[in-house]
């Protein structure tokens, strides 16, 4: 059979893309290996009506959703190649399975590196975050430790602020911050710790303290940290897809890359958050739906 569109990648992105496929009467094939990025953390925030939900129940209610489409087909497959020919793209899974479609939307999203601290992946996801937006509000006023040795870190101080002035810098060894930008957290009474940073120490998820490489420990109840995107699109761009410089897939409003026929949507473009994700996967699906309706209204 030949799908009119396949979606790589089956978070909110790709749902969202296959069901306004589905609801436009496309035959859809949706990939799902299920390794989502939230998948660390115990509750997701800022999806209006969705605001706290666990990310599995997320992903349950939108499968069941799906399900009522019934050119909607849902494969627990990881996606190992694809190939462009000349009307159809050939599609091959982990397992050697072959599928065939007539546009492909990547939404396979980002995979994080964290930086190499001790202890850090107990508690990524439960008391240290990424994402103000995301999870600031349950961190207001918390005394809060800011790790990272990234460029931007004083954007990050500045902006943490708002939601705790309880605040601890780290900068895990590098000397990123100017003497300026130093007297400005002196007159806010942060502390800063340049020397690298060993290990964080708690219980069940939530952290307690920071501990530096020179012995010293300062207690703190969360924290916010630069992980590093690692890029899932590989495919996508043995496909000849264009990224921009921080890895991801350039589109347009529609979610067209430069190739004709292959299409992306949420973290995958610039990671974000999830009803964002779940936006730019309606727009792909509507960039795709449009595409395949002017390609076979007259011919
Ligand atoms: C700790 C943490 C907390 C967060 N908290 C929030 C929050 O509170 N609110 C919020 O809005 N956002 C939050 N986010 C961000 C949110 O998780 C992402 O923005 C969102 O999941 C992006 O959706 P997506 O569909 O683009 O990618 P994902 O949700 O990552 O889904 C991509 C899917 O594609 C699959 N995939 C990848 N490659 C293949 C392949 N080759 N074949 C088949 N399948 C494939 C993956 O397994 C995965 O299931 C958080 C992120 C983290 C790390």
């Amino acid at each position: 059979m030949l799908y009119d569109c396949a979606v790589i990648g089956g978070g909110p992105a790709g749902m969202s893309a296959s069901l306004v496929l589905g609801r436009a009467r496309r035959n859809v094939i949706l990939f799902d290996d299920n390794e989502p990025r939230n998948a660390v953390t115990r509750e997701s925030h800022g999806f209006l009506t969705r605001d706290g939900v666990k990310p599995n129940e997320l992903k349950k209610i939108a499968r069941t959703e799906l399900s009522k489409y019934p050119s909607i087909i849902l494969q627990r497959m990881k996606i190992a190649s694809i190939r462009k020919g000349d009307n159809h793209f050939s599609i091959e899974t982990l397992e050697g399975e072959l599928y065939s479609a007539r546009k492909i939307i990547f939404a396979t999203g980002v995979k994080e590196a964290l930086p190499n601290i001790e202890g850090i992946q107990t508690f990524y996801g439960n008391s240290i975050y990424s994402c103000p937006y995301c999870d600031g509000w349950e961190m207001k006023e918390k005394a809060i430790a800011i790790i990272s040795n990234h460029q931007a870190i004083f954007e990050s101080i500045k902006l943490i602020y708002n939601w705790s002035k309880n605040l601890i810098v780290c900068t895990d060894g590098s000397h990123t911050l100017s003497e300026e930008e130093k007297s400005e957290l002196e007159r806010k009474e942060i502390q800063l710790f340049e020397q690298k940073v060993k290990q964080l120490v708690g219980n069940e998820g939530m952290v307690k303290a920071i501990r530096f490489a020179d012995g010293v420990e300062v207690p703190i109840e969360g924290g916010f940290i630069t992980p590093e995107w690692v890029s899932t699109t590989s495919i996508a761009q043995s496909l000849g897809c264009e990224i921009d410089k921080n890895g991801g897939l350039n589109t347009d409003g529609l979610g067209r890359t430069n190739i004709e026929g292959i299409y992306a949507a949420g973290d995958v473009t610039t990671p974000s958050q999830v009803v964002i994700a779940a936006g730019e996967g309606s727009k792909a699906a509507i960039g795709v739906n449009t595409d395949l309706t002017n390609e076979d209204f007259v011919k």
